[in-house]
């Protein structure tokens, strides 16, 4: 598919099929600068860049598009500065205002209200397709419905086989997601690095509605290591809950705990779960010739989930990289590895301290959080893309004294809320 209108669902999927392989058969032998496996965020943004710079680009995405991706759609601030699709076409609220609250506590949630947009809300179908599209526009041939089964380095070129053919490129991203095969393929997969999360898209009344527009819900104390969150859509909410941590305990009864509190319905087969793959710890991101970029990368926020940002920054790393390799002819890559520790997982790193505080003292946090507007608003900055983590953490230190975390001569229990 390049320039081609993405295909809807509904399409006659034999018909698609029989096209894809014909059409395939005329290009088995063509030699691709790089091919991209995954037209999520992260492949999209990289399939963009290197296909405007003139690379031959082919992009190999196992759904048809648009395809569903379990997703809260919330996206930051900072995520929206990096891409120049139009955003507006798809969004369907825009968060200024998050209630924070904290499960099995009778106290009113903390209102944080900023005058700039924290996040822009989409449906990931939609706002997937219009990355996929423009990274069409710019010449990237899309093959939506073919999946990569494999993948071979080679010291000169990159083999990559799918349920349809073997194709050939000097260079290949890894952006397939969380449970994609190149990271595995490449012995680059770290296990059990991911938290999980569920989520469903709530049919509510008008009042309900009404209740939530422009408003973001943040409710932390019922996972150990995460939260549950409400955001609003155009029709309906979009509900879910996270555990960034692996081995999640309970979370559908938790998520049930969260909903039943906001009079919101739902049947067991509504749920969608899938891993987050957290960042913040030292791995590798790259092969000669291969780059892992997204969520196949483990790039999302240990203390958030956010995840599109990180995807959308590496995938543009990950172009940059190639650009420069294939005017050097040096293949090694190596440079992609100081480029994703410097600009996201040093940062990341930091969000895994604040996590674990956050995490392990939770009460201590709300009563900082309401006390001390600033921890919430530069947490907010951000995600925003105003602020750095590191920023936050030295605040969080410098009001966070230790008898906040311990009382007066007594260590609560670990993961007590005591506001
Ligand atoms: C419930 C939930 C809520 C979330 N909410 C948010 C949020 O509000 N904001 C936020 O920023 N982040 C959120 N995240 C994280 C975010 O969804 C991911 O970080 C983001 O989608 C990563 O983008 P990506 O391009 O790396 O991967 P993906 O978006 O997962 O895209 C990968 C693509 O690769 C394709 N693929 C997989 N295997 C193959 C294969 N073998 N061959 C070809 N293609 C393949 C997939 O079909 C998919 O289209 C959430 C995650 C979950 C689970």
């Amino acid at each position: 598919m390049n320039g081609e209108k993405l295909k809807k669902d509904g399409d006659d999927k034999s018909t698609d099929s029989m096209l894809a392989k014909a059409k395939i058969k005329g290009r088995c032998k063509a030699m691709y600068d790089c091919i991209v496996a995954g037209a999520g965020p992260a492949g999209s943004a990289a399939a963009t860049r290197l296909s405007k710079a003139g690379l031959k680009v082919l992009v190999l995405e196992k759904q048809t598009l648009p395809r569903y991706k379990a997703c809260a759609g919330a996206v930051s601030g900072r995520a929206a500065s990096m891409i120049s699709i139009d955003l507006p076409q798809v969004t369907e609220d825009v968060i200024k205002q998050v209630n924070v609250d904290w499960a099995s506590q009778d106290v009113a949630p903390i209102e944080y209200i900023s005058e700039t947009p924290i996040a822009y809300l989409v449906m990931r179908s939609e706002f997937d397709s219009l990355l996929a599209q423009q990274a069409a526009t710019s010449g990237a041939l899309i093959h939506d419905g073919e999946h990569v089964e494999s993948l071979r380095l080679n010291a000169e070129d990159v083999e990559v086989k799918t349920n349809f053919s073997i194709y050939r490129a000097r260079t290949a991203i890894g952006a397939d997601g969380a449970l994609g095969v190149m990271a595995r393929q490449s012995d680059l997969h770290i296990p059990k690095s991911s938290g999980i999360a569920l989520e469903i898209e709530a049919e509510v009344t008008g009042d309900q509605m009404d209740q939530w527009r422009s408003t973001a819900l943040v409710s932390y104390g019922g996972p150990r290591h995460g939260y549950a969150w409400l955001f609003p859509k155009a029709n309906h909410l979009s509900m879910g809950i996270g555990d960034l941590a692996p081995r999640p305990q309970n979370l559908v009864d938790k998520f049930r705990t969260f909903t039943d509190a906001l009079n919101v319905t739902w049947r067991h087969q509504d749920l969608k779960a899938h891993p987050i793959p957290l960042a913040g710890i030292t791995r590798c991101f790259c092969r000669p010739r291969l780059l892992l970029a997204g969520d196949a990368a483990g790039l999302c926020d240990p203390l958030s989930g956010e995840g599109i940002a990180y995807a959308i920054q590496s995938g543009l790393l990950a172009a940059e990289t190639i650009l420069k390799a294939c005017t050097t002819g040096d293949f090694s890559m190596g440079d992609y590895q100081s480029a994703i520790e410097t600009n996201i997982n040093s940062q990341l790193k930091i969000a895994r301290q604040l996590a674990a505080l956050l995490y392990a003292f939770p009460g201590a946090f709300f009563r900082l959080f309401r006390t001390n507007t600033d921890t919430l608003a530069w947490y907010f900055d951000a995600v925003k893309g105003e602020r750095n983590y590191g920023d936050v953490l030295d605040l969080v230190k410098a009001t966070l004294k230790p008898q906040a975390l311990f009382g007066r001569g007594q260590r609560p229990e670990r993961g007590e809320i005591s506001p």
